[in-house]
């Protein structure tokens, strides 16, 4: 072979390097979209109150009005992610809608919790819910008011607690 016969050779089989990388790139983004498409509501704005652990986005549903005494949004927990430790003072209802997590009462172990599973988290009861170390959760949260509270935020959840759940 002349060397112009081997440089167009190398430059044909570049190409066709080239072309296989962005077909496979290609077909990763549209893995990715399709599992982004998959949720029913988008993720909303990243939750920075200093009340959860990881990457957690809330999606406002429903404000408390004069006929729901209750809020309702959609959580994404990324996983790794959740709640601190906390009490609703009338209740909350948790409808998961993606992924897998847990959700535990203290002094209770962790349930595990995955999508279609529905929590019926009683009044004054201290808990926390997010998704594990390896999966995102989702959940619709229906969060009821007693007054204008819904929600007593303590503490978080350390990675110890979150590390003994997840074995
Ligand atoms: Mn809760």
């Amino acid at each position: 072979m002349s060397a112009n016969v081997k440089s167009i050779a190398m430059m044909l089989c570049i190409g066709v390097i080239a072309i296989t990388t962005a077909c496979r790139q290609n077909q990763e983004q549209q893995i990715m979209n399709k599992q982004t498409d998959s949720s029913i509501f988008p993720k909303g704005e990243k939750l920075e109150n200093g009340y959860f652990t990881g990457s957690a986005y809330l999606n406002p549903l429903l404000a408390k009005d004069k006929n729901n005494d209750f809020a309702m949004g959609s959580v994404t927990f990324e996983a790794g992610a959740r709640t601190n430790w906390h009490v609703h003072p009338k209740g909350q209802v948790l409808i998961v809608t993606e992924g897998e997590g847990f959700y535990q009462e203290k002094g209770k172990s962790a349930k595990s919790i995955k999508k279609g599973d529905v929590v019926n988290i009683p009044e004054g009861v201290e808990h926390w819910h997010g998704a594990t170390a390896k999966t995102r959760m989702v959940h619709i949260a229906i969060t009821n008011y007693k007054g204008e509270e819904n929600v007593t935020w303590l503490s978080p959840v350390t990675d110890a607690e979150f590390n003994e759940v997840n074995q």
